[in-house]
């Protein structure tokens, strides 16, 4: 009875091994109740015969001949041998009258193996296959009734019961300890697939480069942002940034020092974002910021002092400092737009506004022939 038993193993299933073990253990110490009891009552070489078939023979033949069969099958066939086993106890019980000890004995043994594997079915099945023994062997030789036992006996039968119980008892608790271990195991294996699923969709939603949001994570939250905004009564805005002449930057000093640059600005963005805003890599060289809860001087203001940050930064490459602008287009919610498209294509035509007039510019959709500012040319 060990649940590491529970693993098919060499083709056998783990009930007819389990079946087998306890046959082999207590059916021995049933044909010793069996024959302590027959003893005295001299019932012939032919009981002797059948005794020593029945308890220590049978078990075995009975494991030879199930565990060839293929494995679905096996735990159905052992189902039928254990109501053999009950039948095979009705027909002993009743040859020798039903000792109230080996009669009891029998049926509980047989009762619990069976209440294990099928459920109250099972117990139904155990008592009618047991009765059944006890009527046929009654029909072809019967016994009166001979209740008692004797000390020895009666020992014996408490022995093999009770030892039978303690068996099930430890088993139950090898099997409660393992399912527990398995069970925490597999807590453990499921909160680390959270881990990883959640590491998984935090990537996809990540740009490699800069570890800024990517546009999918924009599509995805732009509009609950801004229905919160709605939902609030305040206004927020869209910041599209693009750097200048990037392009030449890549051909002059290599696509790494390109990468260190959006890896600077991203950083800007960051340390630039409160609660609620979103900085993003849009595509290419540029960047969406999304203000929540601000309002359009605010906006701005954000935005103006974005650009000047950037213009005085200064980037070492190769022991020389490299500088560079940001142009910046500006939509404003719900001003110029409540959908996150509309928005965005509206800013994209500031940004556009802001290159033509010479880049380092930030332009509000709205004015954006007037508010071009300072830095525009
Ligand atoms: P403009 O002032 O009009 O924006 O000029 P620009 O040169 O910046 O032109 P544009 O914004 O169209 O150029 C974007 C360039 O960014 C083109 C592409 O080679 C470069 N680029 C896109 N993705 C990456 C990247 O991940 N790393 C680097 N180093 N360069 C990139
Ligand atoms: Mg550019």
């Amino acid at each position: 009875m060990q649940p590491d038993s529970i693993a098919p193993t060499a083709g056998v299933h783990w009930i007819v091994r389990m079946n087998w073990k306890n046959r082999s253990i207590f059916f021995v110490l049933l044909a010793l109740t069996l024959a302590s009891h027959m003893a005295g009552r001299q019932p012939g070489a032919i009981a002797w015969l059948l005794l020593v078939l029945q308890f220590v023979v049978y078990p075995q033949v009975l494991y030879l001949l199930t565990r060839r069969l293929p494995q679905q099958r096996q735990r159905q066939v052992e189902v039928r041998n254990m109501l053999l086993d009950g039948l095979g106890f009705g027909l002993w019980c009743s040859f020798l009258g039903l000792p109230l000890w080996i009669t009891f004995t029998m049926y509980i043994g047989v009762s619990m193996n069976l209440l294990v594997f099928e459920s109250f079915r099972g117990w139904v099945q155990a008592t009618l296959c047991m009765a059944l023994g006890i009527a046929v062997m009654h029909g072809l030789r019967p016994t009166p009734w001979q209740a008692d036992t004797s000390l020895l006996t009666t020992g014996l039968s408490m022995f093999t019961l009770g030892l039978y119980i303690l068996a099930f008892a430890y088993d139950a608790y090898l099997r409660a300890t393992s399912l527990h271990r398995h069970r925490a195991q597999l807590r453990q294996q499921l909160e680390a697939n959270h881990r990883l699923q959640a590491q998984l969709t935090e990537l996809a939603l990540r740009d490699p480069l800069t570890g800024l949001y990517n546009r999918r994570h924009l599509d995805e939250t732009m509009q609950l942002q801004l229905q919160r905004c709605a939902m609030m009564g305040s206004g927020a805005a869209v910041l599209l940034l693009d750097i200048d002449h990037f392009k030449q930057i890549n051909d002059r000093h290599g696509h790494a020092v390109g990468d260190q640059l959006l890896q600077t600005l991203a950083q800007q963005l960051l340390r630039n974002c409160r609660a609620g805003d979103t900085a993003c890599r849009y595509g290419g060289d540029e960047f969406l910021l999304l203000l929540t809860e601000v309002t359009p001087d605010a906006a701005l203001a954000r935005a103006q002092q974005l650009r000047q940050d950037f213009a005085v930064q200064q980037l070492r490459v190769e022991d020389q400092s490299l500088s560079t602008t940001l142009s910046c287009g500006l939509a404003l919610f719900p001003a110029h737009g409540t959908e996150p498209a509309r928005l965005i294509q509206r800013a994209d035509q500031a940004l556009y506004q802001a290159k033509l007039h010479g880049r380092n510019a930030v332009v509000v959709f709205e004015h954006h022939l007037e508010t071009c500012t300072d830095g525009a040319k």
